[in-house]
């Protein structure tokens, strides 16, 4: 059993030969790259605090598999201490890293797929879940990041998979072999693929007769022939190609996404954990999203308790933190922002087992969680802005005030309260422009309205979870319906 350092992580990812894009270059190591490495930061975020003794119980967990401890992002959820311990473990990496740290979405996918396949299995006689174990058991021993993946690239939206006009617009067997299955397709919005070695796909939507081949899930590593990654830009993300420490605002994180492409990729059936079982992909999907709705409630919370820090400082930095308008906003955001923690505790609480015994969140309670995601971080971030004022867009690059002329003269001007410094001003305004405006946006606000599924999705999860008819019974008896026509 080996749980890995920081750098053992490193060395790791270094050991393995990706075929990784990045701003149209072939990078062989991407946790060197400039734009990369403060995504790998935040990942190797994860197994720094899984080595500190005060984070023990949030970040490692009694594996069901073997016993042993292992890194909690490897775990699968035991019981609703788990699934609240998850969502405490995600509030403090947001809170150390003030952005995605990336190992999520394998930790969800680890859990969605192995109730799903032992569900599968006992139903149609399949032998998915023992193998599933048994894969999962050779991550937890080499302490891995896993990147789920889970949306396709889905071409006409109206239309199913087998009738699109270019079939590899969703993820697909293309050859059943006796060793195994050929697969060709592409996931798109990858969070963490370039800091991953293996990579555990999933479909992305329910599916019925005629996409078949499009049920399926396996694991391949990252550097299996015929995977290529390209990274995605995010906004303002060349300014951490650009050398310095103030204007990049969060100065040592950040997250990314990236596009996956499966071309022709060998799968030994060992690693092979739906193909073709149609009835089960609808239900995965369902199972996945449940647990990383369940998770914005834990890392969003962590990114908005440093969003509310960084504009309380900007306020006491400006004068205004006495005013009671700034407090009001202040307080609005810290209510706004506990609220998505109760939702991710909830869910949480209220979690049952599975057949499996792996323990679920409460749908009905994830899926608020997730829609207030889709907009609560918003307004969080525009009472931000409100407080941090106009500098926030307005403010010169760092350049300038390293310039002899122009740097003494920002120096007076911009400085706020006598007590505080201009460069501290600057570096706290940088920060709440990462968050709101810049790359640290791109997982903060975007990332919260369609991540593990947009608005939508929750929605129509919503409708369906409600039980209306019992909620109309309730309304029934009080109001006397049920006890025959009134006499009077
Ligand atoms: Fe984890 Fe949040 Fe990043 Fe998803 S967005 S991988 S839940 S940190
Ligand atoms: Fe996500």
């Amino acid at each position: 059993m080996t749980r890995m350092s920081k750098d053992e992580y490193a060395a790791s990812l270094n050991r393995m030969n990706r075929r990784v894009f990045v701003m149209g270059e072939l990078v062989r190591n991407p946790a060197e790259h400039p734009l990369i490495r403060p995504s790998f930061n935040a990942c190797a975020m994860t197994y720094e605090l899984a080595e500190q003794r005060e984070h023990a119980d949030l970040m490692l967990a009694t594996s069901n598999l073997t016993g042993e401890k292992v890194n909690r992002f490897t775990h699968l959820h035991q019981s609703t201490s788990d699934l609240v311990a998850k969502v405490k473990m995600q509030r403090l990496l947001g809170q150390m890293t003030g952005c995605c740290f990336q190992r999520c979405v394998g930790m969800d996918a680890f859990n969605a797929v192995d109730s799903v396949t032992y569900e599968m299995d006992r139903v149609l006689g399949t032998e998915y879940h023992a193998r599933f174990r048994r894969y999962l058991q050779h991550v937890q021993e080499r302490d891995l990041v896993v990147d789920g993946a889970m949306t396709d690239a889905k071409g006409n939206r109206r239309l199913r998979p087998s009738k699109q006009a270019d079939p590899d617009m969703f993820v697909h067997i293309i050859e059943r072999r006796s060793d195994g299955i050929v697969v060709r397709g592409a996931k798109l919005h990858q969070t963490g693929a370039l800091n991953s070695h293996e990579i555990l796909v999933m479909p992305t939507q329910a599916l019925t007769e005629g996409d078949r081949d499009y049920a399926v899930s396996f694991a391949i590593p990252a550097d299996a022939p015929g995977v290529t990654m390209i990274c995605g830009r995010q906004p303002s993300d060349t300014r951490k190609q650009e050398g310095g420490s103030l204007d990049i605002g969060n100065r040592q994180f950040g997250g990314h996404e990236a596009v996956i492409i499966l071309e022709n990729v060998f799968v030994p059936w060992e690693r092979v954990f739906m193909a073709g079982e149609l009835a089960y992909s609808g239900l995965l999907v369902e199972r996945f999203a449940g647990y990383h709705r369940q998770s914005y409630g834990g890392c969003k919370v962590g990114v908005g308790d440093v969003l509310i820090g960084a504009v309380q400082s900007l306020a006491e930095f400006q004068g205004t933190e006495t005013a009671s308008h700034i407090r009001d906003k202040i307080v609005e955001m810290v209510h706004l922002n506990e609220t998505l923690y109760a939702c991710g505790l909830a869910c949480s609480a209220e979690g049952k087992a599975t057949a499996s015994g792996t323990y679920l969140i409460d749908p009905l309670l994830a899926n608020v969680c997730k829609l207030n995601v889709t907009r609560f971080p918003f307004e969080i971030a525009r009472l931000a802005q409100d407080i941090a004022g106009g500098l926030l867009v307005t403010l010169p690059s760092e350049k300038d005030f390293a310039n002899p002329d122009t740097g003494p003269l920002l120096a007076k001007y911009l400085r706020g309260a006598a007590e505080y410094s201009t460069l501290d001003r600057c570096r706290m305004l940088r920060l709440v422009e990462n968050l709101t405006l810049g790359p640290g946006a791109a997982a903060y606000l975007t990332e919260s309205l369609h991540g593990a599924g947009s608005p939508q999705a929750q929605r129509i999860m919503l409708g369906r979870l409600a039980d209306l008819e019992a909620k109309k019974s309730l309304a029934r008896r009080l109001a006397g319906m049920d006890e025959g026509p009134a006499t009077a």
